[in-house]
């Protein structure tokens, strides 16, 4: 591995069609989270190189082309966009493990999920009628309905699935004909610097897609103010969300957050009943709460389970977890990654400990592992972490983790299992295990979460809306709703035979 010393800065700003270094020269080291050292270098931006980007992408929408480009042909560059990605799969995949600490394997499919983006917008706006035709009871009366472009977007997006995030923002957005700059996190910025290359090789016209990195407090808090931004788009946590509508306000922007979650996996004993369906019950619990070390705002981090069964369910959950794989992405045979930083991993230490302190019983995990040739003394590694005999008034039930940490909760009714997983201020997503059909479809109609699995856990599509209710966020990204965040509804009523009104007699 290098050292800091041997790393080349590369330019990360690129406003108007230039690529650039902050206005002030300021640089940040990104690191690598399996062994906490540098592996790029990046342009520190701050409030100036945000008002030049934010210059660019006005002009461009004002002045340019693209706003006016055909649908076809705007959903031709975005298939484009997808075949790039396509070709740059592999590179791209390993530049995302490296970068937020996944695995090559995890690298790999969320770049085929930023192509299935690219191509669905593009599908989408490329099938759409032109506009809704409104019977206005007249034949002299033609009036339509039109969605138009909103203008210049501001998107800013989080560590744990950095071009995912930024794929439901830039395709959408430059499927509705609009304008962009983009703050990735400070941490992780390195795929969104690289689709940047790609949108200007597919040939996006100068000036639509521009890029600021830097930090939040200066970077995303001026592109959430600037006057000249017509929507802020934000996934990150619920705190730096309010940050940002605050900041939108005096402007009146559009605002649309996606936010954290405290999501509940609901297991009721009928899904059990069989070998194969506890296998597959339990299974689908380790991958709710593991995968990505269980830095996914979607994470089953409860698990509310039918008391009957969760001795047999526990014990066997803790068992697979302790045998989760954690090293460096790039190694053979990992399964499962470090935290993204020292931050993060605090954050967890601290959540399982004030845990433990409230009476929670750990059944795996609770420690860093022990280094080893596949996981450097120096990386974010912690262990998955089972902690049983949990209660709704914990912090660690009720506050997002965001890192390996499942808790147990325990019902024995069906309502008390609603309750249980209602009993949260987030509404992102949620899962419910039965053999039952009925309960299945019941449950699910009283979950207050916006994305429900039936014996499932994650999945999503990119014809289905996703987003939160409650305190998970404003709005929907991806299916036709996640286009709507990005245009403007116009209302034109044209009459063909105009004559005087005559309300004033004068
Ligand atoms: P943060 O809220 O810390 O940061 C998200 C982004 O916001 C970063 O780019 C950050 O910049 C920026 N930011 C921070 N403060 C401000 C501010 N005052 N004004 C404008 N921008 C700001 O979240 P994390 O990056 O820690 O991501 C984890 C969170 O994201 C979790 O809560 C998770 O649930 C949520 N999330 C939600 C998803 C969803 O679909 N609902 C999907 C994925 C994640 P900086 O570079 O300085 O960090």
């Amino acid at each position: 591995m290098a050292e800091s010393t041997e790393l080349q800065a590369r330019e990360t700003i690129h406003a108007g069609g230039e690529w650039r270094a902050a206005t002030s020269g300021a640089t940040r080291e990104i690191l690598d989270p399996a062994d906490a050292l540098p592996f790029a270098v990046v342009a520190e931006g701050d409030e100036k190189d945000v008002d030049l980007a934010i210059a660019a992408a006005r002009r461009a929408f004002d002045e340019g082309p693209w706003p006016h480009t055909p649908v076809t042909e705007r959903a031709a560059l975005l298939r484009r966009v997808a075949d790039l990605l396509v070709r740059d799969r592999e590179e791209l995949g390993r530049l995302e493990a490296q970068d937020a600490g996944k695995t090559v394997e995890e690298g790999r499919v969320d770049i085929d999920c930023v192509a299935d983006a690219f191509r669905y917008f593009a599908d989408l706006v490329a099938g759409e009628a032109p506009g809704r035709v409104v019977d206005a009871g007249s034949t002299d009366i033609h009036s339509v309905v039109v969605h138009e472009p909103l203008g210049v977007c501001g998107m800013i997006t989080p560590w744990n699935y950095p071009l995912l995030q930024a794929s439901w923002k830039i395709a959408p957005a430059l499927a509705a004909g609009n304008t962009f700059v983009i703050k990735p996190s400070e941490i992780t910025p390195m795929t969104t610097i690289a689709v940047i290359d790609l949108l200007v090789e597919a040939g996006l016209p100068e000036g639509v897609a521009n890029i600021v990195t830097g930090p939040g407090h200066s970077v995303g808090a001026r592109l959430s103010e600037h006057p000249d931004v017509d929507l802020v788009s934000f996934t990150g946590g619920t705190v730096s969300g309010i940050k940002v509508a605050e900041a939108a306000a005096p402007t009146v922007k559009k605002v649309a957050l996606e936010l954290g979650g405290k999501n509940p996996n609901v297991v009721f004993a009928d899904a059990c009943a069989t070998d194969e369906g506890f296998d597959t019950a339990v299974d689908q619990a380790l991958n709710a709460a593991f995968i990505h070390s269980g830095q996914v705002c979607s994470a089953g981090a409860r698990l509310i389970i039918e008391e009957s069964v969760r001795d047999r369910f526990v014990t066997e959950l803790a068992r697979r977890a302790e045998k989760i794989r954690l090293g460096r992405g790039t190694e053979d045979g990992v399964e499962c990654g470090p935290l993204v930083s020292e931050q993060q991993r605090a954050k967890v230490e601290m959540y399982v400990e004030s845990a433990l302190k409230e009476g929670a019983v750990l059944r795996s995990g609770g420690k860093r592992p022990e280094p080893s040739p596949q996981r450097p003394e120096n990386g974010y590694f912690y262990e998955p972490t089972v902690l049983d005999h949990c209660h709704r008034e914990m912090r660690v039930v009720r506050e997002e983790v965001f890192g390996p940490v499942v808790t147990v909760e325990t019902f024995r009714t069906e309502d008390e299992a609603v309750a249980l997983a209602n009993d949260t201020e987030y509404g992102l997503a949620g899962g419910v295990w039965t053999s039952d059909a009925g309960r299945a479809r019941r449950v699910a109609g009283r979950l207050r979460h916006g994305t429900i699995w039936i014996n499932d856990f994650h999945p999503y599509l990119p014809q289905a809306e996703w987003g939160g209710f409650g305190k998970s966020g404003v709005g929907r990204e991806l299916g036709p709703a996640g286009l709507a965040e990005y245009r403007e509804t116009k209302h034109v009523y044209q009459n063909l035979a105009p004559k005087p009104v005559r309300w004033f007699a004068g």
